[in-house]
This record gives C-alpha cells, structure tokens and sequence, in this order.
C-alpha cells in the first residue's frame, strides 16, 4: 500500500469513528429527550389525577407552533414542575401552582407564551372593568390582581393609572370626608396611595391587614422576581430579583417620606352609595368619599370565629414564619389542609401545639396530610381535640366546648384556619358585575 492510500484509510477510519460518535451523541440525546417528555407526561397525568393540572388563575399559555423547547421558561420558573418539556415543546404540568408572576413569558426566546385567565374547561369569574379602570357602578374603580392581572409591577402600573383616570372624573364638590378611599394596600394601593397624593387627590386607603399586600405573606427566604417600574413620588425601582424585605422597607420608606394615610388592621365590610357619596363601612369606624378604588387582589378576607377575644394581638389567620416560634402552647382552628399543615409545622418546632376541629374527622384534607396528622396525634406531637368549639380568647387560656363542657387550656397563640370570604361574594355586595372567563389572553407579546 502506497503512502497515499495509507492515508486515505486513516481519514475513512477517523471520519467513520466521528460519524459514529456523532451517532452515538444523537442517539443519547433523542433518548434523553424521550427519558424526560415521558417523565413530564407521568407528571401531567398525576397532576390530572390530583386535580392541580387545570389552573386557577393567571398562567402561562405556551403557543406549540412557535414553541422551540429551548427550555428557558423552565429555567426562569422560581416554582417547581410548574412546566416541562413534552415532544420537544413546553407544556404546563401543575399548573394550578402557577401564581402567575410571568418569568417564563418575560424569558421565552421566541414569545411563544401568553398570560391567560381560565381555562376552556375552569373558567373563573372576574370584574368587568372598562379601560379607564371603572366598574359598571359608576365611581367604583378596580386595579390589580383583582381585575385579572397579577404580578407586582402590573399591580403598581394599574393602581397609578386608575389614580390617573379617577383624577379626571372627579368633582371635588361632594362634601365627602375624601376624594377617593383605596381599598386594599397591596402594591395597587400603595401605587395608588401615592399617585393620589402626587395628584392632589385627597385620600385614604383601608387595609385589613399589613402594608404589603400579598407581598407581606411570602416567605422570608423567596425569590421575588419582578421587572423595573414607576413607583410615584419615587421613581424608577430597578430591582428585577429581590426579597420580601428589600420590596417592603422601600413601600414603607415611600409611604412614611410623603406621609401617605395607610390606616392598617381595618377590613372594610361594605361599601354603599347615597347621594353620590360612598359610605364605606369598617371594622373601625364609617369614612365617606367620592370614589372608590377597589385595590383587594384575589385573596379574600379570613373568616373569623366570631368569639370574645379575638381580637387579641396573639390571634392569627395566616402562618408567616413557624420556624421563630418555639416553646409556645397554640391552639390552631380549623379542619382543612392549611390547619393541619400549620399544626404540623408548628409541633415540629418543638411547641406544644392543640388542633381544634368542629366537626368528628377531617374528611377534607389530603391523604397525605391526614397519614401525618395520625402518626403526630399518635406519637403526642399534636394534640387533635374533634368535635370541639373555640367560645372564648382569653390573654392566657383559651375557652373551649367539648361534648358540650367547658375547658379551659393553656394558651400563648391562636391560629385560625377557618376559610375564607372570597372577593366575588365582596364584589356582588356592591353591585358589580362579575363574568367567567374562559381562557381569555390578558398579556401577550
Ligand atoms: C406565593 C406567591 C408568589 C408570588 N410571587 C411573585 C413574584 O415573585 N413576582 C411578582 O411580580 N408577583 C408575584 N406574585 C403575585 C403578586 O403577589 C400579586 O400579583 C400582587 O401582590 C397583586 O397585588 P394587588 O395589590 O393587586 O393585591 P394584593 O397584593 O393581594 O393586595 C390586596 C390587599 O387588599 C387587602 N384587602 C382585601 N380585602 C380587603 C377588605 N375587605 N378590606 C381591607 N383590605 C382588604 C388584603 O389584605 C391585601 O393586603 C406571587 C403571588 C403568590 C401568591
């Protein structure tokens, strides 16, 4: 063999083992991609089976045509298995997890997502609001998540612009205590809070609870993720990957600076028109103003037990943090899964923790939840005190009914977990019109 022939063999022999290789590489990868749509469709099914596949509000909807399965609104996701792939194309998997914050429609390559509301099958009812933000009982205003749209930066974007249109329609001349009383000091009332103010417009804004909305309920250690926005009498907010902390110190610096009226821990109960004036009833008093801006989000209001005492300081209806609290003797109310949940996470931090339900089994819990529940009753982490009644909250004890006697147990907090009102039934109070919606697109590129 000549010296030219070897050579050509030794180039057939190394393109032959490339070809191979890339062989080889292909192969792995079209299994890979097999391996991990057949692991995506077994979660879809089990997410249908337990009923967490078809969502509750925003979520994202991924367009197959233009979908390129780059993955990256997988990536950008901060919740778990909330999209995967299936046949090369992004699917959604648990959706009724999403909280729709929009990363994955902000991180596709090739705008394949929309944000939608409802779904052909779920639809889910919403205000219908005009596009100067205005509900079908003239002078009430909705901006939010309320109105379908979530997200922070969304949420401060409508509280300004609704301020905007209000401003206009005003005519100062009702006699009202207030031009515009805001309803709800999430981050589309503390927008609002402050475009009023900047406007001129006077106002106050009533909150059941803490400034901060929803915001004020993450958990210390989340990621929130967000995009740069306007913030009135502020600026420009740069942040886009943040926490809990670092979103509430800037409100509460904003809000303090331009001595905007937050008035906290007052729930409005109703709102009713006379004379053109609102009358808008509270926990703590009766204010009256010439608009109304409902800035509620989607959460509802907490149903209370409705007993002396409740409204002691050591009275909650939310867990924010269970791992500060430690070596307390707690009564948590309730029979669902955020009860029993609570309870849980509250023995495992080393408290003394009672489970107070009314009725004699917790039927409406996961099943997984009420195994645990057994094994902590059991092993005398909590202590599950059924057919039972809270009748009265006392500084140190707690009043409690079992098989109708009276006990009085030791008692450092109280978490109740009794449901809650939802915003609709809040809504349909005033007289706005709520429709479904099935799958209607509320953001797209
Ligand atoms: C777990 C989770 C994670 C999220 N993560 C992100 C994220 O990373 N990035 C992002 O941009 N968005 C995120 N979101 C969404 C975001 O929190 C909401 O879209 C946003 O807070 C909506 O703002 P809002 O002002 O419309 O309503 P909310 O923030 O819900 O505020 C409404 C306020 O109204 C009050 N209220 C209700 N009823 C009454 C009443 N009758 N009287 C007085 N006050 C009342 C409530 O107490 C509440 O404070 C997340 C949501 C959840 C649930």
């Amino acid at each position: 063999m000549d010296a030219q022939s070897e050579v050509l063999i030794e180039n057939l022999v190394t393109y032959a083992v490339l070809f191979l290789l890339a062989i080889i590489i292909v192969i792995k990868y079209i299994k890979s991609k097999r391996q991990s749509s057949a692991i995506t469709r077994e979660k879809i099914n089990k997410a249908k089976a337990t009923g967490i596949f078809e969502p509750v509000s925003l979520h994202p909807s991924i367009d197959p045509d233009s979908c390129i399965g780059s993955g990256a609104c997988i990536a950008a996701c901060p919740e778990k298995d909330i999209l995967g792939i299936a046949g090369g194309k992004a699917t959604t998997i648990n959706a009724s997890r999403c909280v729709g914050h929009g990363a994955c429609f902000h991180a596709c390559p090739v705008q394949a997502i929309s944000l939608v509301i409802g779904t052909e099958k779920r639809g889910v009812e919403l205000p219908h609001v005009n596009e100067k933000f205005m509900t079908n009982v003239p002078g009430v205003y909705i901006a939010g998540e309320l109105g379908g749209m979530g997200l922070i930066k969304n949420a401060v974007e409508q509280g300004k612009q609704a301020v905007e249109n209000i401003a206009s329609s005003l005519s100062k001349k009702s006699g009202a205590q207030y031009d515009l009383i805001i309803i709800g000091a999430g981050p589309a009332g503390i927008a609002a809070s402050l475009s009023a103010k900047k406007l001129g417009i006077s106002s106050v804004c009533l909150e059941q609870d803490s400034i901060g909305g929803t915001v004020f309920t993450f958990p210390r250690a989340k990621l929130v993720m967000t995009s740069p926005m306007d913030l009135p009498l502020y600026g420009k907010v740069k942040f886009v990957e943040t926490n809990k902390q670092q979103i509430l110190e800037l409100w509460n610096d904003v809000i303090t600076k331009n001595s905007i009226d937050i008035k906290e821990y007052n729930k409005v109960t109703s709102v009713q028109k006379s004379e053109n004036i609102f009358q808008v009833e509270t926990s703590a008093g009766v204010y009256t103003s010439e608009a109304i801006l409902l800035a509620i989000g989607r959460r509802g209001s907490p149903r209370k037990l409705g007993v002396p005492g409740e409204n002691l300081p050591k009275v909650y209806y939310r867990l924010l943090e269970p791992e500060l609290i430690k070596e307390q003797d707690i009564l948590v109310v309730g029979g669902g899964d955020s009860a029993v949940e609570s309870a849980m996470m509250l023995a495992d931090e080393n408290n003394r923790v009672k489970l107070s339900y009314r009725a004699d089994s917790f039927s409406r819990i996961k099943s997984k939840n009420l195994e645990l529940l057994e094994e902590y009753n059991k092993s005398g982490k909590i202590d599950v005190i059924l057919k039972s009644n809270v009748k009265e909250i006392k500084e140190k004890s707690v009043l409690i009914e079992i098989d109708n006697e009276i006990a009085e147990i030791n008692n450092d907090l109280v978490y109740v977990f009794a449901g809650g009102e939802l915003p609709n039934q809040f809504l349909e109070k005033i007289g706005i019109n709520i429709t479904k919606k099935y799958g209607e697109v509320i953001l797209k590129h």
